[in-house]
């Protein structure tokens, strides 16, 4: 009876796959679709708000962020999303924030608020 090797296929590598971003939270380079795209939307005041791109077609200059508190509040610190999208002043980033915040509980994330409880109640 003759074995047979079982070919091992070759993948490519997952890096290969698509686009690759910048994000502007952590200024790591990461595939397109495990990033979020945000974009400036300007309401009737002439004031400039953030807010992420779900479907890809929005228009404009766009800046790519991990999805992650983290990269959010890093984005947010250095005024890296002003900066990316090319807004004069501070642009309104709460929706970006919620989105973020939504997505960090879908995929099980420990909030900080959540760590928080976790050490108050283990401290007497
Ligand atoms: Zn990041």
């Amino acid at each position: 009876m003759i074995q047979r090797e079982t070919p091992i296929p070759e993948r490519p590598h997952r890096c290969t796959e698509g686009p690759v971003r910048t994000c502007v939270g952590c200024r790591k380079r990461e595939l397109a679709v495990d990033l979020l795209r945000v974009v400036a939307v300007w309401n009737g005041n002439g004031e400039c708000a953030v807010t992420v791109d779900h479907t890809g077609n929005l228009p404009g200059r766009g800046a790519w962020l991990h999805p992650t508190d983290r990269c959010l509040e890093a984005a947010i610190r250095r005024r890296a999303f002003g900066r990316a999208l090319r807004i004069t002043g501070s642009p309104d980033t709460s929706a970006v924030v919620e989105d973020v915040r939504a997505q960090v509980a879908l995929t099980g994330s420990p909030s900080p608020a959540r760590e928080q409880a976790a050490k108050n109640m283990s401290t007497p």
